[in-house]
């Protein structure tokens, strides 16, 4: 077993060694501009970018004309949104997203609201994270120019219905736009079925290389139109200028088509170590509680809140694995995450969570060490705590008066 163990794979993935393989050439000798028309180099690299076109748009069944190169799915949300939000301005000025969006979708969408006087409904999620399309309904007014609802989240691994909402739109004549930028290669996406008319997603969560994602924009029944947010030489299609990066773009094809070769076995692999990994956490230590939806969820994904513990101190002791917590580190304050907030759980709990990512290359050995360093870790750390100490001993904490008067 190698160290350090990689549980982090919703933040990045290792790239795959035959991602790697199939990009090398376009770094040396096929340096073509994909642009450039007149020539071999040009022509090779333009054919290098439509077969990875053809294997993107195949995972998500699209056409390969529907989608827009960006560098990320960060670029993927900002576009689709300030996109739509300036191409429809005149049929209305509101959106609906829900609270527990990506920042670059919440970011963008607050962005919009303040800078050009844009409407915006957060929808509430329920105790599990989803969201409720008898909501999304409701939230929809004449105004309404845009639903932007993600697949899946990235914390907590909860997948929304994303179908249902996707008939609501269609039904009241309004855009939907869905980040699905952790969906995508782990669980079946059809953005037909689904009724998406724009969807972000990105190659470095498909162990794919970084700095390059994509836009899906549907062409027809409706056809999406976008502003383009980068002016230039109106490459895609106009909707997002800059000569492509063509290694990335052949790596971001290579890993869309060897997910879809292998999700299904890759998906349910992931999901008995997960299972795994849950159980043998929960056999061992009481008072840990599942965040996110028991079943409607990512095969990968695990978080867990383990009462009495500070996450941050518990990523502290395990340094030889490489997990998340529910805490963001947002200037002199320690933040809980917004994310398990809108979901009704409470600051105690929320600092006490931690995120299991596993991945492609995760191996059976590291989960059961990842059990067993746990175990130890979390026993210690409530063996140090006070509150942990006064609970087992049937005081009520709540009742407790903390303040010195
Ligand atoms: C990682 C992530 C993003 C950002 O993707 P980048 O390609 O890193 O910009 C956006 N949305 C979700 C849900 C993500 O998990």
């Amino acid at each position: 077993m190698k160290f350090p163990i990689y549980l982090d794979n919703h933040s990045t993935t290792r790239m795959d060694p035959r991602v790697l393989e199939a990009m090398l050439p376009y770094f040396t000798e096929k340096f073509g501009n994909a642009a450039s028309r007149n020539h071999a180099f040009g022509w090779e690299a333009e054919e290098a970018v439509e077969n990875a076109r053809k294997q993107i748009a195949r995972l998500i069944h699209a056409d390969p004309k529907e989608l827009v190169f960006t560098s990320g799915a960060t670029e993927s949300d900002n576009l689709a949104l300030k996109g739509v939000v300036e191409m429809y301005r005149e049929k209305g000025d509101h959106i609906i997203t829900s609270m527990t969006e990506h920042r670059a979708v919440l970011d963008t969408a607050k962005a919009l609201e303040t800078k050009r006087g844009l409407k915006v409904t957060y929808l509430p999620v329920d105790k599990t994270g989803m969201v409720s399309p008898d909501d999304v309904r409701n939230a929809i007014t004449d105004k309404t120019i845009l639903i932007s609802i993600m697949l899946a989240n990235n914390e907590i691994g909860t997948i929304n219905p994303t179908k249902e909402i996707g008939k609501i739109a269609k039904e009241k004549g309004v855009l939907f736009h869905c980040d699905a930028t952790q969906g995508v290669g782990k669980i079946p996406v059809n953005v037909q079925e689904m009724g998406i008319d724009l969807m972000s997603f990105t190659a470095h969560k498909i162990y794919g290389p970084k700095g390059v994602g994509a836009l899906y924009v549907r062409k027809k029944a409706p056809r999406v139109r976008i502003a383009p947010q980068m002016d230039g030489g109106g490459h895609e299609r106009g909707m997002r200028s800059g000569t492509l990066p063509v290694p990335l773009i052949v790596g971001f094809g290579k890993a869309c088509e060897l997910c879809e070769q292998e999700m299904a076995t890759e998906s349910v692999r992931l999901a008995a170590m997960r299972d795994r990994l849950q159980a043998g956490i929960l056999k061992e230590l009481e008072e840990v509680y599942l965040n996110g939806h028991p079943t409607q969820r990512l095969p990968h994904n695990l978080n867990l809140s383990f009462a009495y513990v500070e996450g941050e101190s518990l990523l502290m002791g395990v340094k030889e694995i490489a997990l998340s917590s529910g805490s963001a580190c947002t200037s002199a304050t320690l933040e809980p995450s917004y994310v398990l907030r809108a979901l009704g759980v409470g600051s105690d709990l929320a600092h006490s969570s931690i995120r299991f990512g596993l991945g492609r290359f995760s191996t059976d050995e590291e989960i059961d060490y990842t059990i067993k360093r746990i175990i130890e870790i979390v026993t210690k750390l409530r063996e140090m705590s006070p509150l942990y100490e006064m609970a087992k001993e049937g005081i009520d904490l709540k009742s407790v008066q903390w303040a010195v008067h």
